[in-house]
Parts: C-alpha cells; sequence; structure tokens
C-alpha cells in the first residue's frame, strides 16, 4: 500500500509502498478514502525539537481519517466489514487508575497513531476496534476526516456552559474556527474570535456568525464597548498556542469568568495572575477528545444542523501530499484533506 512515512531523521515526509497492516483479534483493518492534515503533521514534517523527541523513525504519520472497514478480527463484535468509520486516534491502556475509573481521556498512557504508532496517511490503517467510530450516512468522508479536530473544538467548548453566555476565542485556526460554530450551535449570545491573519478571520466570517477582531488593529475593550457588553466576556476558548492570547483573554474576562485552554504555547506563558485571583476566573486544560461522548455529541450536532464544512479550504489527491503541506504552512487555509481512493 501507498503510505506517507517520516522516512529518515530530517525535515519532510516520503511517500513509500508499505506491507498492509496485519490485525489482531481484536484490530478492524480500515481502508482509508480521506485524510485530514494537522498542525502536529506540520510539526513532524518541520522534524522541530518536538518532533524528534517524540517520534520515533521510521513512522507512518497522520491521525485525522475517514474510511471503510475491510476486515476484522476474530474477537471483535458488532462492527461490520463496509462499515464507514472514523476513530480515536488515542490508544489508551487499561490500567491506569484514571481508565479504570472510566475516563479514557485522562489515561497517562495514552498512545497517539501517526505519532508513536503506525498512522492513518495511507491506503489502510489497523485501528483497535474500540477506537473506532462508526459514521452515518449524512456525514461524508470528507467531515469524517476532521472529526478528530472537531472534536477537540467540541470538548473545548462543551467545557462550561455557553448558552445566552458571551464567549472570547482566541486563534482563528481550524479548531477555533470550529468551536466558533459549536458556540453559536449550542446557543452563545455574541462570539467574538480574534486572530492576527486576516485571512483565518475572513474564513472564520464566512463559517460562523462569529465577531471576527484583528488584534493587531483593535484592542478587546473596544470590542466589549462595541458589542454593549457591561464587563467582559463570560467564557473564553484559548485556541492560538500565542503567548499574548491567554493575558488578552484574562484581561478581557468578565468576573467568574471561565476558560478552557486547548492552544499549546512554545513554553512558559506570562500572565497576570493575579488579575486571575481578583476575578475568580477558572481556567480548565483541555486535551484531546472526551472518549467516547465528546464523538457522541459532535455526530449528533453534526446530524442537528452544525456545518464546519467550510472550514475545509483544500483537497488533494495523496499523491500531492507536498501540496497539501504547503497550503498548510501558507497561512491562507482552513483544513486541508487529502484523497487516498
Ligand atoms: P493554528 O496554528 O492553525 O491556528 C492558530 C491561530 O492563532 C492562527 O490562525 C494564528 O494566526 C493565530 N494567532 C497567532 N497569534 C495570535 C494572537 N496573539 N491572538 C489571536 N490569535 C493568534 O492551530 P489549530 O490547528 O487551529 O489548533 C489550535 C491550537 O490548539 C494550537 O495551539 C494547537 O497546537 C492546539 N491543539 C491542542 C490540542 C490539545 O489536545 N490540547 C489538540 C489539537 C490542537
Ligand atoms: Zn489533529
Amino acid at each position: 500500500m501507498k503510505a506517507l512515512e517520516k522516512s529518515q531523521s530530517a525535515e519532510g515526509l516520503w511517500m513509500i509502498d508499505a506491507p498492509v497492516p496485519e490485525i489482531g483479534p481484536d484490530d478492524v483493518l480500515i481502508r482509508i478514502n480521506r485524510t485530514g492534515i494537522c498542525g502536529t503533521d506540520v510539526h513532524i514534517w518541520n522534524w522541530d525539537d518536538w518532533a524528534q523527541k517524540t517520534v520515533p523513525v521510521p513512522l507512518i504519520t497522520g491521525h485525522e481519517f475517514a474510511g471503510e472497514i475491510v476486515e476484522i478480527g476474530r474477537d471483535v463484535e458488532d462492527l461490520q466489514i463496509g462499515q464507514r468509520c472514523s476513530g480515536e486516534g488515542h490508544l489508551i491502556g487499561h490500567h491506569s487508575r484514571q481508565v479504570r475509573a472510566g475516563k479514557f481521556h485522562l489515561d497517562p498512557e495514552t498512545r497517539g497513531i501517526g505519532v508513536n504508532e503506525q498512522g492513518a496517511f495511507a491506503q489502510y490503517l489497523r485501528l483497535p476496534a474500540f477506537n473506532v467510530v462508526p459514521l452515518p450516512g449524512e456525514i461524508s468522508d470528507d467531515i469524517g476526516a476532521i472529526l478528530d479536530p472537531l472534536g477537540n473544538a467540541v470538548h473545548t467548548a462543551l467545557s462550561f456552559d455557553l448558552v445566552g453566555e458571551d464567549v472570547l476565542i482566541t486563534g482563528a485556526g481550524p479548531i477555533g474556527i470550529m468551536a466558533a460554530a459549536v458556540a453559536r450551535h449550542v446557543g452563545a449570545r455574541h462570539v467574538a474570535i480574534t486572530d492576527v491573519n486576516p485571512a483565518r478571520l475572513d474564513l472564520a466570517a464566512r463559517v460562523a456568525d462569529v465577531v471576527p477582531v484583528n488584534v493587531a488593529e483593535e484592542d478587546l475593550d473596544a470590542v466589549i464597548a462595541r458589542l454593549g457588553m457591561k464587563q467582559g466576556f463570560d467564557v473564553g476558548m484559548e485556541m492560538s498556542g500565542n503567548q499574548q492570547a491567554l493575558d488578552q483573554m484574562v484581561e478581557a474576562m468578565t468576573m467568574g469568568g471561565r476558560i478552557a485552554m486547548l492552544g499549546i504555547p512554545p513554553g512558559k506563558s506570562p500572565v497576570d495572575w493575579s488579575r486571575i485571583v481578583f476575578k475568580a476566573i477558572t481556567i480548565k486544560g483541555v486535551y484531546g477528545r472526551e472518549i467516547f461522548e465528546t464523538w457522541y455529541k459532535m455526530i449528533a450536532m453534526l446530524q442537528n444542523g452544525l456545518d464546519v464544512s467550510g472550514v475545509i479550504t483544500h483537497r488533494f489527491p495523496a499523491a500531492q501530499f507536498a501540496d497539501g503541506f504547503a497550503a498548510m504552512k501558507s497561512g491562507q487555509s482552513g483544513k486541508v484533506v487529502l484523497d487516498w481512493t
């Protein structure tokens, strides 16, 4: 099969011929139809410090996928050949206290496909049946291929009650934009989204009913006044990973505000902790998706009118993967999807 591999300890990825994976009794084999390129994959392409410390070589990369089950392990029940599916790319153990308490997403021993284990940028993927998420007919393979990052957005957005609340999202990347659409869908009042990249803010305004704010040009106090809000935002979602964004968010929050942090800052971030204390702000770190509650809720929302399809801006055949990565690095893209059929 064709597969996109980190074959050498150097920048880039290479399309190779690899054996189709053999499955164990509890696994399924998935024929991949579409994959999404993630920021994580760009880190692996660039071979930055994080990637060099984390990713073994050689490794087939990729973790955002949709496909169809073509083979089933002998102990697998409730799944059929021909079932369209996506799946959770975090492989969990069975030993930690968190897993034994049913909090699968908090397993300290989690391993990621395409990061620690063979990934989904390939014509076939082996996955534990436990990780499979069947796709209903109305969810396309394109959307199926971005359920992993949509899940990040949904997990973050549903961290706090948003009904009637004024919501601030910092970072209009694909995940921030999808979180804005989710916040609207579940009944937030104002949803403002910040970025410093006008192309990203334009995309946000096309995909969701949001107030785009270029923080290079307008400060958030002016936005709070413009929207007629008395104090500040009730709920914040940090989705930029930029070190100044959290500080800006804390300043723009109301008393008792709640912040969910998904963005990963490159190092220690300066933030005025006394402001967090005096404003009595709650901050929650968000990692991955709740397994499988986030999947359940996002599929239900997609079946009930949540539309994030506009966040996909580029589609390429898998053979043109280099164009896909170039689009990702351009700063002009939303999600980039590769076609493996
Ligand atoms: P992205 O890099 O595509 O988007 C980030 C956006 O933030 C960019 O559009 C950038 O222009 C913008 N930005 C830069 N400086 C800013 C500032 N000062 N204020 C506001 N915006 C600013 O990322 P993405 O794929 O949408 O992911 C969002 C974040 O979530 C990233 O930091 C990513 O690493 C992180 N992430 C975390 C998890 C997790 O499990 N915690 C999972 C996936 C992604
Ligand atoms: Zn991803």
